[in-house]
């Protein structure tokens, strides 16, 4: 433990590849890392390759993450930096599928913004969810028309489909290929939830035809003005994984997006503050082996 805690005084940077043996050990200022620092510091996912989700979708990790290859038929990985493209298999089949069958339809691909950390858990900074390898982020802006450098995709900047200081998509940017990219991953029985803002909502309440059902799974919510967050729900046989209770009944459209409609309008918020810290014992206790093991 003395060398370990003299390890952790004199050399933070070497944090990352180090880390699994020093979970509980405090940082030089005597604070305990909050399961953010330590999760996001993981590089690699575990060595055991059986996925076994933990938890629940902000509170949890996941075991035999696997990587969704940064580019694929009908979808290229934007922010590579971040190193998040992890995910239980389920939800990259569900990215190849989209991907692919969205390039069929409508002559390009997607881009693909966050997944999870390697191991899952906490994010260091921009999301409280996205822990347990079933949450993803899919830009609705189209990808332009080049494949994309490495630059390219830490630097494109997401296009917001919402007019500034309204509830109310820009007609110029959120149209047939935006509602039609929510529709098809809305109707894939993996899909639990989609958060989109409340203008995206809207606009897809008053174009819907036929069959609305899938409407209910899209959900309102603060920002997603500029990408959809998809959420699976929790893979059959994973029986660490803590469901959602599904959302009510209907298309949302009523009552519900009314009472969100008529709140004060969003102000973007900068997705590389710092996430609010969870402390490690906050998470399932399997998750701190999960840390640990190679
Ligand atoms: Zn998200």
């Amino acid at each position: 433990m003395w060398l370990l805690r003299t390890f952790w005084c004199g050399v933070l940077a070497g944090l990352a590849v180090s880390l699994a043996a020093a979970v509980s050990v405090p940082a030089a200022s005597g604070e305990t890392l909050s399961a953010n620092q330590l999760f996001g510091a993981v590089r690699e996912p575990t060595a055991d390759r059986r996925p076994e989700v933990i938890g629940s979708y902000a509170r949890g990790c996941l075991r035999g993450a696997v990587e969704l290859p940064v580019s694929g038929p009908g979808w290229e990985v934007m922010r590579l930096s971040r190193n998040r493209n992890w995910s239980h298999p389920s939800l990259v089949r569900f990215i190849e599928r989209l991907a692919a069958d969205t390039e069929r339809e409508d002559g390009v691909g997607i881009l693909v913004g966050d997944l999870g950390q390697p191991r899952g858990g906490p994010a260091r900074f921009g999301h409280a969810s996205h822990q347990i390898g079933l949450d993803a982020d899919i830009w609705l802006m189209p990808p332009p028309a080049r494949p994309l450098s490495l630059d390219d995709r830490e630097r494109l900047v997401p296009v917001s489909m919402v007019q500034d200081d309204r509830y109310a998509v820009d007609p110029s940017r959120f149209g047939r290929r935006q509602a039609a990219l929510i529709r098809r991953a809305a109707l894939s029985p993996e899909v639990a939830r989609i958060f989109v803002n409340p203008g995206i909502k809207a606009a897809l309440c008053a174009t819907a035809e036929g069959d609305r059902r899938w409407l209910g799974k899209v959900r309102p919510w603060w920002g997603h003005d500029a990408h959809m967050h998809v959420r699976l729900r929790c893979p059959a046989g994973q029986l660490s994984c803590e469901d959602q209770d599904p959302p009510p009944a209907g298309d949302g459209c009523g009552a519900e997006l009314e009472r969100w409609l008529g709140r004060p309008p969003y102000k973007p918020k900068d997705t590389t503050q710092p996430a609010r810290p969870v402390a490690l014992a906050a998470l399932p206790a399997e998750c701190r082996v999960v840390l640990r093991e190679p």
